[in-house]
This record gives structure tokens, sequence and C-alpha cells, in this order.
């Protein structure tokens, strides 16, 4: 297992290596705002915040859905590291690729540097080959995918939708003329009932994994992986003398949910 999870204590898993390069680009670019989209447990905005913080950003994030009560512990800590949370209607956050709106929320909020949901533009792509180097030693390599950015080899599809995430991933590449550099599929049967879904079985599964390993999960995407790789393994997927490695994406934070 490759441990992104550890990376860093606050700019979790894949998050880290989708963010920097965005981070530079924005600075190049002279820009002292980011601008991002996430839901109200987004690991994605948990760690855009805590970068914003620690390299001299502000950070604003648009949050799906309008504000019921209490923050969650995950918004709470992104208000804590400055940023600024606008809630947003389900209709108006389903035109976060939109240029009119886009437009709009520079008129909004003033200047600043657009990073897409997840972080899943052309500079995540990139940033997420600094895992590359590690992978060489491997047959089979397996990632959670939510945007599909961090894929490379076997992705497990964490949402429902089948071949959708195929179709994303295949235009991330078209989209910006990059060849993929080895095979690579989305298995869509282990997202468990549709995104950020928690079944008893899969908690029991995760409870029980944690015990044996000691390496901790959370719900929405590590715990997922993991039922897929035990499942996949007893079902001889992999061939024998597989060498097989799954990365750990981090998002612990996200484990607060289930309080
Ligand atoms: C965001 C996230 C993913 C999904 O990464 P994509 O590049 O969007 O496919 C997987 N695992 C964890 C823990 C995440 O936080």
């Amino acid at each position: 297992m490759l441990r992104a999870d550890l990376v860093d204590p606050e700019l979790s898993g894949n998050k880290y290596f989708k963010l920097l390069p965005n981070l530079l680009g924005a600075r190049e670019q002279g820009h002292h705002t980011l601008l991002s989209f996430g839901g109200p447990w987004s690991n994605h905005l948990h760690a855009l915040a805590a970068a914003g913080r620690r390299f001299g950003f502000r950070t604003i994030g648009m949050v799906r859905g309008e504000q019921g009560g209490a923050l969650t512990a995950c918004l709470q800590d992104a208000a804590n590291n400055g940023m600024r949370l606008q809630f947003t209607s389900r209709d108006d956050y389903r035109r976060k690729g939109d240029t009119d709106w886009q437009l709009q929320l520079q008129t909004q909020f003033g200047p600043h540097f657009l990073i897409p949901e997840g972080g899943s533009n052309l500079a995540g792509v990139l940033g997420c080959r600094a895992l590359l180097p590690v992978v060489h030693d491997f047959s089979h390599l397996m990632v959670a995918c939510g945007t599909g950015t961090t894929l490379s080899v076997i992705g497990i599809q964490v949402l429902k939708g089948e071949g959708y995430l195929q179709q994303e991933v295949a235009g991330l590449l078209s989209r910006h003329g990059l060849q993929a550099s080895c095979r690579w599929q989305v298995l869509d049967d282990w997202h468990g009932g549709g995104y950020a879904r928690v079944t008893p079985e899969l908690l029991d599964f995760m409870y029980r994994f944690e015990a044996d390993t000691g390496i901790p999960l959370e719900p929405v995407y590590s715990a997922k992986l993991m039922q897929a790789l035990v499942g996949l393994v007893a079902c001889d997927f992999f061939p024998a003398g597989a060498r097989v490695l799954v990365v750990h994406g981090g998002g612990l934070q996200g484990r607060r949910s289930l309080a």
C-alpha cells in the first residue's frame, strides 16, 4: 500500500499532488485568491483551505447545497483556515463548469484563480505523476476514483454510473493531449450504492480491516477501494505472480462524518 495519507498532516493524500502545481500556477499568474468547489465533506476544499493558509493565498469554497444548521467538521476546519464559504444551491452548483457562471464569479468575488472540483485540471493530472516513480516494481496499481484525475491503472469507481468514469478519464487525457502510459480500466461495480453511501457491511469491513492492519480508512474512498481489492483477490481477478500496489488516497478527516 502506498500511504499517500501520510504525505502531509493537512494536505492529505492525492490532494497534495493535485493542488501544489495549481498553487504554483496561480502564483505565476500573480493571483492571491483561489476559488474551488466541493461538498460539505470535501477532502479537496479541506486541503485547499490548509494550502491557502500555509502558502499565503485567500481561499473561497463554493459549497454544494444550502447551509442546513451547523457546519460539518470538515467545513469548520476550512473556515478556521480562513476559507470563505459560499453555500450554493444544487442548481447553481451544477453549473460549476460553465464559463458564464465562472465569469459571474469573477465579478462577484474579484480576480481569482479557479480550480475545478477535485482539482481535476491539467495541473492536477500532471501533479499526480509524482506518484509514478514508486509504481515501477508492480504489475497492477489500484486507486479509488472520484474525478478520475489520480487514476493510473485500475480505478475503483466510488460513485454510481456505468461507464461514466471511463469517459471522464478518456476525456481528461484527450482534452489535454496526453497519452496513457499504461493500460487502464475503471471497475464500476464497487461503489456500494453510490457516492458517499455507507452501508453497515461497508462499516463492518472497514472496522475489521483497521483492526487487522492498523491502517485507518474512511468510508467514501479507501474503505471501498480495500473492499474491492479483497473482493477481486477472492474472485481470482489478478493473475498468479501479480504484484499489486494499492494507493491510500488519504482524506481521513472525512471519517468524522460517521460521528
Ligand atoms: C479525492 C479523493 C480520491 C479521488 O481522486 P480523483 O483524482 O478525484 O479520482 C480518492 N481517495 C481519496 C481519499 C480522496 O480524497
